[in-house]
């Protein structure tokens, strides 16, 4: 019994695995094409897809966005708890990612419920807000640069409703962010937006040490 959040060792984390996860056949081909992949160690883990889709139907989401799209495997847990009518905006820049992505989307029969816009995330967030979509999204995931969390969790915010949650990946950053040693522009950032998060009345807030720390804001 333990009255803090557990160190999770190799061999809780394959109990945790084995006895909770419950990933699909295409969504275990697409972690293992990607884990081939040279920037593999951006993909969200397993366990924490499947807490991303089952967040994305608590909340009964309909309209989503993703901030980072890399191969699609988030963008699919999300998109599988979505109703046939629901959508996802995702947001990405590199086409080569992407493709993989689109190939896994359109296997698992979702790629109707995702709208991929290739373009820098801050400009196709800004231009949902400018066209009147603000209050309109139920969920939102940012999981892309960390140098500009903080610009698309401003803008995210804008664009969910009261009651959504913005839902923000690498919030401990390896635990480099407990470590003052570390100085790089990345681990300053999500220190800086970790510490703006902890102050903003906005929202409502909790750090899950789930995969590499997903801070969870509930817009108030
Ligand atoms: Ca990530």
């Amino acid at each position: 019994m333990s009255n803090r959040t557990l160190s999770i060792n190799d061999t809780i984390y394959h109990y945790l695995l084995e006895h909770s996860l419950r990933e699909s056949a295409i969504l275990r081909q697409l972690r293992a094409e990607t884990a081939n992949h040279e920037m593999a160690r951006m993909q969200i883990s397993p366990e924490q897809g499947q807490f991303l889709n089952l967040l994305v139907k608590i909340l009964g989401a309909q309209q989503t966005i993703e901030v980072g799209v890399f191969t699609g495997y988030s963008a699919l847990c999300v998109a599988e708890a979505l109703p046939a009518d629901g959508r996802l905006v995702a947001c990405d820049v590199n086409k080569e990612w992407t493709d993989i992505a689109r190939r896994y989307w359109k296997q698992a029969g979702v790629n109707q419920k995702i709208e991929l816009l290739l373009a820098p995330a801050d400009k196709t967030l800004q231009k949902l807000i400018d066209k009147g979509n603000a209050n309109s999204f139920d969920f939102a995931f940012i999981d892309a640069d960390k140098t500009n969390y903080f610009k698309y969790y401003e803008q995210c915010l804008k664009l969910i409703r009261r009651g959504g949650i913005i839902a923000i990946d690498n919030t401990l950053w390896g635990g480099d962010v407990a470590n003052p040693d570390i100085n790089d522009d990345d681990t300053r950032a999500i220190r800086e937006f970790n510490d703006a998060l902890h102050s903003d009345s906005r929202v409502d807030i909790s750090l899950v040490p789930i995969g590499d720390g997903l801070t969870l804001a509930l817009k108030q």
